[in-house]
C-alpha cells in the first residue's frame, strides 16, 4: 500500500455515504441476478439511461428462468434504443446457462462467473463485490481515470496490462475499506460524478490531499491519452420495398443488428445515387416502380460512422416477408432504422 494512499479508502467511502446518487439496482441486491443485468447494461451507456431500461427489464423478465425462456423477439425489443445488442443476446445466453447448466444455482465466484456468456473480469467483479462482498476490484474507464490521476500513472490506460496491475494495485485498497461493494461502487461514482474525463472538479474533491496529479498541479496530464485512429466512414444504401401496402423487412442474421429487424440494405463505399440504387435493386430484387430518394440518416457506431440513404419504391410481388406500419413498429429494430421509418412515414 502506497503511503500517501494509507488513508484514501475511509475517505472515499465517507465521500459516498453522503453523494451517492439512488439507483434502483442498489435497492434490490438480494440475489447477483439485478447487479449482473445492470452491469451489463451499464457497460458503454450512462446511468440516467439505463435506470428506465432497468426498471422495465425487471418487470418483465424478473428471474433469470423467466429470461432464459424469453422469446429473443421480445427480449430484442425491450433493448431496443440501448445499442450494443449483442449484451442482450449474450445475457440470454447466460440465463440459460445458470437456469439450465447450473440448475439455477448462481456461479459461486470470480472465476466461475467469467464462464457465463457477456460476462469478463470487470463484470465478474463487479458482480461478486456487490452481490456477494468479494474484495475483487472493479477496474472499468471511471476507475482507471481516478488511480491514473491519484497516482499519476504513466501506464496507458487503454492496454489490457495496465488493468490487470490496476487491479492488482487496488486490492490491499479494497481490503482496507472492509466494504467491497461500497469502495468499488465508490470508486465508479468518484469517477462519473467528480473525476470527470473534462473538467474534474478537484477544489471540492474529497480525494484532494491524496491525489498526487492534484498536489503536483498536472491533472490534465492523467490519464496518459494515446492518439485516436481516425473513425472509417461508410455508407448504406437501403430499399424500403412497398408491396400492396405492407413493406419488406429482413431480420438480421449477420453479426452487425444480429435478431433485429431492418429494411435490405448494402454497405457501399461511396455516396449511392438514385441511378445506382434502381440498379442494384434491379440486379437483387426485380423491376420496381414509383421511386422516391429521402435524406441520409446518420449513425455513429464505436468503430465507423454510416451514412444511411433510404430509396423507397413499390413493386407488384416479392420473396421478402412483408408487414403493415401496426407490425412493423412492434417490432425490434435499430435505432437509425427506426429514424428511417419516421422519415418515411412523417
Ligand atoms: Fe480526480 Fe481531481 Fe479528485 Fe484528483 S483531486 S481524484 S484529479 S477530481
Amino acid at each position: 500500500m502506497k503511503q500517501y494512499l494509507q488513508k484514501f479508502p475511509q475517505a472515499l467511502l465517507a465521500w459516498f455515504e453522503e453523494n451517492k446518487r439512488d439507483m434502483p439496482w442498489r435497492k434490490r441486491i438480494t440475489t447477483p441476478y439485478p447487479v449482473w443485468i445492470s452491469e451489463i447494461m451499464l457497460q458503454q451507456t450512462q446511468v440516467d439511461t439505463v435506470i428506465p431500461y432497468f426498471n422495465r427489464f425487471i418487470e418483465s423478465f424478473p428471474t433469470v428462468q423467466s429470461l432464459a425462456d424469453a422469446p429473443q423477439t421480445e427480449l430484442l425489443k425491450m433493448w431496443e434504443g440501448l445499442g450494443y445488442y449483442s449484451r442482450a443476446r449474450n445475457l440470454q445466453k447466460g440465463a440459460q446457462f445458470i437456469a439450465n447448466d447450473c440448475k439455477g444455482i448462481f456461479p459461486p465466484d470470480f472465476e466461475s462467473w467469467q464462464k457465463v456468456s457477456g460476462v469478463g473480469k470487470y463484470t465478474a467483479a463487479a458482480i461478486c463485490s456487490i452481490a456477494y462482498g468479494h474484495f475483487t476490484p472493479v477496474v472499468d474507464g471511471n476507475v482507471l481515470r481516478v488511480w491514473a490521476r491519484l497516482n499519476c500513472m504513466k501506464d496507458s490506460i487503454k492496454v489490457e496490462s495496465t488493468k490487470t496491475k490496476v487491479y492488482n494495485e487496488l486490492i490491499p485498497y479494497i481490503e482496507s475499506s472492509q466494504d467491497a461493494s461500497w469502495f468499488n461502487q465508490a470508486m465508479m461514482e468518484m469517477g462519473a460524478l467528480v473525476c470527470r474525463p473534462k473538467s474534474p472538479l478537484c477544489t471540492s474533491c474529497a480525494l484532494n490531499s491524496f491525489c498526487q496529479s492534484y498536489l503536483k498541479n498536472c491533472v490534465d496530464q492523467f490519464p496518459v491519452q494515446e492518439k485516436k485512429a481516425p473513425v472509417p466512414h461508410k455508407h448504406a444504401m437501403l430499399w424500403v420495398i412497398e408491396c400492396k401496402g405492407k413493406y419488406a423487412l429482413i431480420q438480421r442474421e449477420e453479426r452487425l443488428w444480429h435478431g433485429l429487424f431492418t429494411y435490405p440494405f448494402e454497405i457501399v463505399k461511396d455516396t449511392p445515387t438514385l441511378s445506382t440504387a434502381k440498379t442494384e435493386f434491379k440486379k437483387r430484387y426485380g423491376p420496381a416502380t414509383q421511386w422516391e430518394e429521402f435524406s441520409v440518416v446518420k449513425h455513429q457506431f464505436t468503430h465507423f460512422s454510416l451514412d444511411i440513404h433510404p430509396f423507397k419504391c413499390k413493386v407488384n410481388q416479392t420473396q421478402l416477408p412483408t408487414y403493415t406500419y401496426e407490425e412493423i413498429c412492434a417490432l425490434p429494430l435499430p435505432v437509425p432504422i427506426r429514424k428511417v421509418l419516421q422519415k418515411i412515414f412523417n
